[in-house]
């Protein structure tokens, strides 16, 4: 719709107040009107911290010449008509505030293009005033340039911090904007120096990685989602609309946290939102998972529909009230808890009463994660079960284990499993999942210190696949060279394998690639440097079913101890199961 001056019932509904408090703020309501202006590549450019300059380089819709002097008004919108239209905005603007604030308080260049129209506009403004408007040519799409914030309003200057401080502001709101649209390619310059540049290819993951530091994102989870109430396709019961949310992203493991809630990201609808009480819904999932005062780092998106959430709450539009709170945040926990659930420590052998066996527990706590949730029949019962199975069995009592103790082995059961002593009782380890784990954290490490060692083939080793694989296996070579893998195209679809990880089996390369190859096939999660490392270990791991010697076991206990994560697996399977000292005595009738 065209830009026009809302109507004054219309004003007078919407949150007021000012929105132009620093630098920050001004790059975001720019920002969001590239995004809201369709863009898939937005350029932000700010020099002293902002203060100086911040200049929105957008492709979008550009800004029709015969609306441009408009769209710098109070009340100016193209995003809204009428009263109705704000119980369901589905744009990131809708106040028709910002151009007018900015332009007040600063001085703003303007140029701007459509499609439909052979020259743009370009316009000057100073402290709201217009002083150049001229046609303009240049490429399709908007470039705003805020200079001098605050030149005519020195108190407010006054209450700027310090370039640092309002840059790396600047710095959080693009990486937040980066974060919830994987889809667009952001590109930030701060003092001409490139600080963040995404690629728009989509990958959530990808912008993970670039925006927190690299060995962070090997520590996070991608959200599994137990839309069981929350599924988008439920059928309404008894006449009431199942609330409609989903919730998806990426959560820390529980043995990464941070001291501070500055890692966490919450969007609604992707509009980045601060908003305490999901922050504890988020950190109730967690509980007795974290040490006393630690948070854990999140990014979490939630889509709900935009009748379900108010956004004209603030005028910074970064509060929101939901219809229902309680839904949203039973969703948020629910989620993340299914996600965290097979991360958590060593799950103590419940014995009284005998609710499970730990060997059912174990399973049975594996069975939202094995299930494919979008697909299986009937997986309500089953699922909800394990899920309070397990829920039951972690909020228990379970302190965090961060470090095993001083195990000592005392033999093998069933070729599969290592039972040892430590100073509380019994640990009976899974050996597969306890030398998954172990190599894994090597792969790791090598991979971060980036020294991954790989070991020549005897023989090159020629591997043939499909076109499809041929295209799936070209897109991952990079990440496995990273790993230490030589994997050269050989003609038609013939790959030629000269070198592999030191750590993996050389007999296991073909099972290892295919199995990569499918994992690229699914995407983004999977493609992910994590789970690449997962496949490798999974193949290289002892299986059970192997002999091991006492002295082999003892190894491997010894290398699992100094694990980052020696309770869980790659997967986030359990590595072993916990029988204390109180447990065996009341077993025996003791206590
Ligand atoms: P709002 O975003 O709430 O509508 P603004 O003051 O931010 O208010 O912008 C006013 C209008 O100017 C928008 O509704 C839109 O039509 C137009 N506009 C602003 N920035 C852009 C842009 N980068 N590309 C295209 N149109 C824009
Ligand atoms: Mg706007």
């Amino acid at each position: 719709m065209p830009i026009h001056v809302l109507p004054p019932q219309v004003v007078s509904r919407i949150s007021a107040g000012e929105v132009v408090e620093r630098p920050a703020s001004v790059a975001k309501e720019l920002v969001e009107n590239a995004i809201d202006a369709g863009a898939t590549e937005v350029r932000v450019e700010i020099r002293q911290g902002g203060r100086r300059l911040i200049r929105v380089t957008d492709n979008g819709c550009g800004i029709p010449q015969a609306e441009a002097a408009l769209a710098f008004s109070r009340h100016a919108t193209s995003k809204l008509r009428s009263e109705d239209d704000l119980a369901r905005i589905t744009t990131l603007g809708f106040r028709g505030e910002a151009l007018a604030s900015i332009s007040a308080v600063s001085q703003v260049t303007m140029t701007s293009r459509t499609e439909g129209e052979p020259t743009g506009t370009m316009l000057r403004l100073a402290g709201g005033n217009t002083i150049q408007h001229e046609p303009h040519g240049g490429t399709v799409g908007t470039v705003i340039t805020v200079e001098n914030l605050f030149y005519n309003t020195p108190a407010r200057l006054k209450f700027l911090r310090s370039e640092t401080t309002e840059s790396s502001r600047i710095v959080e709101l693009v990486s937040a904007y980066a974060l919830a649209y994987p889809e667009l390619s952001f590109h930030l310059t701060d003092n001409g120096r490139l600080v963040l540049q995404t690629s728009g290819n989509g990958r959530l993951y990808d912008v993970l990685i670039k925006v927190l530091d690299p060995q962070m994102g090997l520590q996070l989870l991608g959200l599994r989602v137990p839309d069981l109430e929350s599924d988008l396709n439920a059928a309404p019961v008894s006449g009431q609309q199942p609330p409609r949310i989903t919730v998806t992203g990426y959560v820390s493991v529980p043995a990464l946290h941070r001291a501070t809630r500055s890692y966490q990201m919450f969007f609604v609808n992707r509009r980045w939102i601060q908003d305490r009480s999901l922050g504890f819904a988020l950190e109730e999932a967690y509980r007795t998972l974290l040490p006393m005062g630690r948070h854990p780092v999140a990014v979490l998106s939630i889509a709900m529909s935009p009748a379900d959430v108010d956004v004209n709450v603030h005028p910074t539009k970064r509060e929101i009230r939901f219809q229902d709170p309680r839904q949203v945040f039973s969703a948020v926990q629910r989620a993340v808890r299914h996600t965290i659930i097979g991360q958590a420590p060593v799950p103590p052998a419940v014995t009284e009463p005998m609710a499970v066996a730990p060997s059912e527990w174990a399973r049975q706590a594996q069975l939202p994660l094995q299930r494919d949730w979008r697909t299986s029949a009937g997986r309500g019962q089953i699922a909800l079960e394990a899920q309070r199975t397990a829920d039951a069995v972690l909020s228990a009592s379970v302190p965090m284990v961060e470090r095993l103790p001083m195990l000592r082995v005392l033999g093998q059961v069933r070729q599969a499993y290592i039972i040892a002593e430590g100073p509380d009782g019994l640990y009976l380890i899974d050996q597969h999942a306890a030398h998954e784990r172990v190599l894994f954290d090597q792969l790791q490490a090598e991979q971060s210190a980036m020294m991954a060692s790989s070991q020549t083939l005897l023989e090159p080793l020629p591997l043939e696949f499909s076109p499809q694989q041929r295209a799936l296996l070209e897109s991952v070579l990079a990440p496995l060279a990273s790993l230490g893998f030589d994997v050269a195209p050989f003609g038609g679809n013939t790959f030629l394998v000269r070198s592999i990880p030191a750590a993996l089996n050389p007999e296991q390369v073909r099972a290892v690639i295919a199995e990569l190859i499918e994992a690229a096939k699914d995407g983004i999660e999977a493609s992910s440097p994590q789970s690449v490392l997962a496949v490798i270990a999974c193949h290289s791991a002892v299986r059970s079913g192997q002999t091991l010697t006492l002295d082999e076991a003892r190894q491997l206990v010894q290398h699992l101890e100094k694990t980052t994560s020696p309770s869980t697996c790659p997967h986030g399977r359990p590595t072993m199961i916990h029988l204390s000292s109180l447990q065996l005595e009341r077993s025996f009738g003791r206590r």
